[in-house]
């Protein structure tokens, strides 16, 4: 092992070579590979997705575009497996949140909820989280009717056989509108300008589908309902600004993520929306500090883009290391 305890903070303190914050599959490719290195990375799984580790892939069903499994594999499946793949060569995990970090002093300092670590090198893999509209009743039918993943909620007794709405126009909302097919008696696709964002081939596969009815140039205003839940939806069109109610038991939000990068309270240089500015090799704008996945990533949002910028993190780490060990 080429472990570095106890350098560089004079303390006697042990100093882990390097803390992986995330266990989708940026964190835990990240972990594999620092692993076999014989880092023995110290990784926060965190738990911030929804209760549990192992990331956005824990609220899908099938991934069927993951190299390596032809006839495709649960999400939860996958993630487990990379787990036990990094568990396997050392990485040491935990599931706990980080909370704050301190990158302006060496060695770094993670505090997680439970246990505070101090590092020579960190590989932030935090991905997003999906974001919500912020309609007047939101919080009055979330969980009663709204919800953010079609996934995790599509097959909940309450949305079986009713008409159900799914808000955004990009390749989440499509896939969610053609999933809820499977639950609902009619899917309303709310597009708020007046073409959809989503590849070719998923604009195909909605616009085609008898169960899908795809509103252009539509907003929503609120919700309406009562202490039984949701029953429906304010919409206005944009353009001509006629209002019309829609009678959906559901509403599902594909419109887009945040990056989880609030507790690094700006130590690290993000862009304006947050995600964080990765240079060559995963590297940010402090040495020894390297971020991956959909974090840092605007535009491929894959498993395999995480898992292949998690590795590039690693390896970066492993060369920092060694150059300055
Ligand atoms: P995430 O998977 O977002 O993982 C982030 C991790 O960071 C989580 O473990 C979280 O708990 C942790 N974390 C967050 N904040 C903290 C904190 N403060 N402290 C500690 N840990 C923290 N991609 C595909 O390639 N194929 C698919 O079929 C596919 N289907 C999808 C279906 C759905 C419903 C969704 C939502 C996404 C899907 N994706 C798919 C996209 C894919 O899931 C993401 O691109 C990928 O998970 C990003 O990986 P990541 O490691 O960057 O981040």
């Amino acid at each position: 092992s080429v472990t570095l305890a106890s350098a560089g903070n004079g303390s006697g303190e042990a100093v882990e070579n390097v803390v992986i914050i995330g266990s989708g599959p940026a964190g835990y490719t990240a972990a594999i590979y620092a692993a076999r290195a014989n880092l023995r990375p110290f990784v926060f799984e965190g738990v911030s997705a929804g209760g549990v580790r192992g990331g956005q892939l824990m609220t899908t069903t099938e991934v069927e575009n993951f190299p390596g499994f032809p006839e495709g594999i649960t999400g939860p499946d996958l993630m487990d497996r990379m787990r036990a793949q990094a568990e396997r060569w050392g990485a040491q995990l935990y599931t706990e949140d980080v909370e704050g970090v301190d990158l302006s002093s060496r060695p770094f300092t993670i505090r997680g909820t439970e246990t505070t670590v101090k590092a020579h090198s960190v590989i932030i893999a935090t991905g997003a989280t999906a974001k919500k509209l912020g309609l007047p009743s939101e919080q009055k039918f979330w969980s009663n009717g709204i919800s953010a993943c079609a996934i995790c909620d599509g097959a909940s007794s309450i949305f079986k056989g009713q008409q159900l709405a799914v808000v955004g126009g990009g390749d989440t909302a499509t896939e969610e509108a053609v999933y809820l097919t499977k639950y609902a008696s009619h899917v309303h696709l709310l597009v708020r300008s007046e073409r959809m964002r989503a590849s070719g081939a998923m604009q195909d596969r909605v616009l085609s589908n008898p169960n899908i009815t795809v509103h252009f140039n539509t907003e929503v205003d609120d919700a309406y309902g009562d202490d039984a839940g949701m029953k429906g939806l304010h919409l206005r069109n944009s353009k001509t600004g006629e209002r019309v109610d829609l009678p959906v038991r559901g509403l599902f939000y594909g419109i887009g993520h945040t990056p989880n990068s609030g507790f690094l309270s700006g130590q690290v240089e993000t862009d304006e929306s947050g995600y964080v500015i990765v240079h060559h090799g995963a590297k940010t704008n402090v040495e020894g500090v390297f971020a991956a996945g959909d974090l840092h990533d605007t535009e491929w949002r894959q498993a395999i883009t995480a898992a292949g910028s998690g590795c590039q993190a690693a390896l970066s780490a492993e060369r920092y290391l060694s150059a300055n060990g």
